[in-house]
C-alpha cells in the first residue's frame, strides 16, 4: 500500500482530482490518500495558503498528487506551486506532450518531453519595487552552475532511460550573456559526457517558431524555468490543449504530480473541465511508485476514450460534450 498526499486545489481542481482518484482506485492500486488543502481554500480555513500540516504530510509521504492552485495576479500571496517546488527542492519539472489518436490538433505523432528547471531564475521570488512610488521594479533571475548541471544531467539521464535520441537545450544566451551563457556552457559540458545522445541548442525565440512549424524534429527539450513554463503550454497546444498535458515535479526526496494547466476560473463550477491531464499526471505518479501495470492500463483507457471521441469534455468535442465526471466514468469503463 502507498500513502500519497492529495491536494485537490481550487477552481476546477476538486472536480478533476475526484475523478483522478476514482480512476486510480478503479485500476486497483491500493493508495491511502492524505487529503489536505493549500492555496485559496487553505486561506479561508487556516489563514495560510501553505499550512505546516501540508508540508508535514508531503515530508512523510514524499509523493503528492495536486490539483491546480490559483495564484492572484500582481499583488496578493506568492505562488503556492512555486513555494512547494522550492520547499522540497523539486528541481526537475518533466512535462510530456504527446499526440493522442482522435484528438483534434494541428499535428499527429508529436512526442516531446520538456524538462524545465524548476527552482531558479525568475521564479525564485527575488523581486521588489525600487521605491515607494513604484516607479520601477526589479526581478533578479539567479542561475547557478549546480542548478544548471543537475537539470541538464536529468534531461540526458531521462533520454537514456527512455531510449530517446536527442536533447535540445533552449536558452537566450545571445542576450542574457551571464545567466543564459552559464546555462548553455554547463549544458554543453554535460552533453559531452553523453556521446550516445544527439545534442543541439537553440535560442528560445527560434525554438518557439520551430516547434510550431515542425515539432517532430524535437525529442527531449531542456531549458530554464520561465522558458520551460511557456514552451510546455505551447507544446500542449500542439497536441490538443492543456486538458491533456500532465507534469511531474521531481526532487531527490519528494515528487509532486500535477496537470500543466491552472485552476481555469473561466470554466470552474461548470462541469466543463477535462480531467485527463490530472489523470495522466496520476499515471506519471504510478510509474514513479513502480505501479507500471496500473499506469499502462489507465493510459490505454484514456487513449481509447480520446480516440473514440464521444465521451469527452467540451475542449475536445464542442458539439456534443459530456461533463468532467462522465468522462472519468467512461475512462473507468475502458480499464481492461
Ligand atoms: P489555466 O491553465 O487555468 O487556463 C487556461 C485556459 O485553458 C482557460 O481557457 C481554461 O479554461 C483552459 N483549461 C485549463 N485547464 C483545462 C481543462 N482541464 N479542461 C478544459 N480547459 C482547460 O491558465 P490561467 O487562466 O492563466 O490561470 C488560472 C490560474 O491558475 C492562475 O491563478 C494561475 O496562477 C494558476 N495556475 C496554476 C498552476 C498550477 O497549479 N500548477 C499552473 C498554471 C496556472
Amino acid at each position: 500500500m502507498h500513502t500519497v498526499t492529495l491536494i485537490p486545489g481550487d477552481g476546477i481542481g476538486p472536480s478533476i482530482a475526484d475523478v483522478a482518484v476514482r480512476v486510480i482506485e478503479a485500476a486497483g492500486v491500493d493508495i491511502q490518500w492524505e487529503r489536505v488543502e493549500a492555496g485559496m481554500t487553505a486561506i479561508d480555513k487556516f489563514k495560510d495558503p501553505l499550512p505546516e500540516h501540508v508540508l508535514e504530510s508531503i515530508r512523510r509521504t514524499r509523493v503528492a498528487l495536486k490539483g491546480p492552485l490559483t495564484t492572484p495576479v500582481g499583488s496578493g500571496f506568492r505562488s503556492v506551486n512555486v513555494a512547494l517546488r522550492k520547499e522540497f527542492d523539486l528541481y526537475s519539472n518533466v512535462r510530456p506532450a504527446h499526440s493522442f489518436e482522435g484528438v483534434p490538433s494541428r499535428y499527429r505523432d508529436v512526442d516531446l518531453i520538456i524538462v524545465r528547471e524548476n527552482t531558479e531564475e525568475f521564479y525564485a521570488g527575488i523581486e521588489h519595487y525600487i521605491d515607494p512610488s513604484r516607479s520601477a521594479a526589479e526581478t533578479i533571475g539567479v542561475v547557478t552552475r549546480t542548478g544548471s548541471e543537475r537539470i541538464v544531467r536529468y534531461a540526458y539521464d531521462y533520454a537514456r532511460r527512455h531510449g530517446r535520441k536527442k536533447v535540445t537545450t533552449v536558452h537566450k544566451a545571445n542576450i542574457l550573456k551571464y545567466t543564459g551563457g552559464l546555462f548553455l556552457d554547463v549544458s554543453r559540458s554535460v552533453a559531452a559526457e553523453y556521446q550516445d545522445i544527439k545534442t543541439e541548442d537553440k535560442i528560445i525565440d527560434n525554438m518557439a517558431m520551430q516547434m510550431v512549424i515542425n515539432p517532430h524534429q524535437f525529442d527531449v527539450i531542456v531549458t530554464t524555468n520561465l522558458f520551460g513554463d511557456i514552451l510546455s503550454d505551447l507544446a500542449s497546444g500542439l497536441v490538443g490543449g492543456l486538458g491533456l498535458a500532465p507534469g511531474a515535479n521531481i526532487g531527490y526526496n519528494a515528487a509532486i504530480f500535477e496537470a500543466v494547466h491552472g485552476s481555469a476560473p473561466d470554466i470552474a463550477g461548470k462541469n466543463l473541465a477535462n480531467p485527463a491531464a490530472l489523470i495522466l499526471a496520476g499515471v506519471l505518479m504510478l510509474r514513479h511508485l513502480n505501479e507500471t501495470a496500473a499506469a499502462d492500463r489507465i493510459e490505454k483507457a484514456v487513449a481509447r476514450v480520446l480516440s473514440e471521441g464521444r465521451y469527452v469534455t467540451r475542449d475536445l468535442n464542442p458539439g456534443a460534450p459530456v461533463g468532467t465526471a462522465e468522462m472519468g466514468g467512461e475512462i473507468i469503463r475502458n480499464l481492461t
